[in-house]
């Protein structure tokens, strides 16, 4: 992507961030009216204030959806201890891909990796709870010339998530949200 094309992403991506924002104010104000109604009507109960206070704290959570950017400059200098990934798949379910990793300003200006919309600037998981950019079939990373800086760092040697003993390869539990991928069969990272 050249210099314009991501500055027309970047721009509808302020639109689509400016849309949801008014959406959100506008479900406040039906829901503060809504809340007013309930009151005047008595259908309120002892204990309602509470749960009205928590929702009232989320939707001002939502609204402040905070930006998160990698502070790593150059992630072409990063490197990490080397794995042996492709004999371990088979235990560790490439787990690793399915940990949050946020993106760098070089990472942007790259234009060679998407992000979740909503969660800028994080890289987009799909349902099965991966990357976006983990081959399905084979366990490599699609975008491994492009891939952030927390990828090329990260060693899951001392990571519980992954590992109960790593030297031992004995995996911890699967998180139940992830989907493993036992036809994993090779990856190069
Ligand atoms: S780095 Fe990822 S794919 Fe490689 S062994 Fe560790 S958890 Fe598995
Ligand atoms: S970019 Fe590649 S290495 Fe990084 S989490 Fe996604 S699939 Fe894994």
């Amino acid at each position: 992507m050249d210099e314009a094309g991501l500055q027309a992403a970047l721009a509808q991506l302020a639109q689509d961030h400016e849309r949801t924002r008014r959406g959100v104010a506008e479900l406040q104000q039906q829901f503060e009216t809504l809340i007013e109604i309930m009151i005047a009507f008595g259908t309120l109960r002892p204990g309602h204030a509470d749960l009205i206070a928590k929702l009232r704290q989320r939707v001002e959570i939502a609204r402040r959806a905070p930006v998160e950017l990698s502070s790593v400059e150059d992630k072409h200098t990063v490197t990490g201890e080397p794995i042996d990934c492709e004999s371990r798949l088979s235990l560790c379910q490439a787990r690793c891909c399915s940990f949050t990793v946020q993106l760098s300003r070089q990472d942007l200006e790259e234009g060679e990796l998407t992000w979740e919309i909503d969660q800028p600037y994080r890289l987009p998981r799909l349902a099965d709870g991966y990357c976006v950019n983990l081959d399905r079939g084979e366990g490599g990373c699609q975008r491994y010339e492009h891939r952030p800086a927390t990828c090329r760092s990260y060693s899951c040697r001392s990571d519980k998530r992954v590992w109960l003993d790593f030297d031992a390869r004995i995996p911890a539990p699967m998180p139940p949200t992830l989907i493993a991928l036992d036809r994993l069969t090779r990856r190069d990272r």
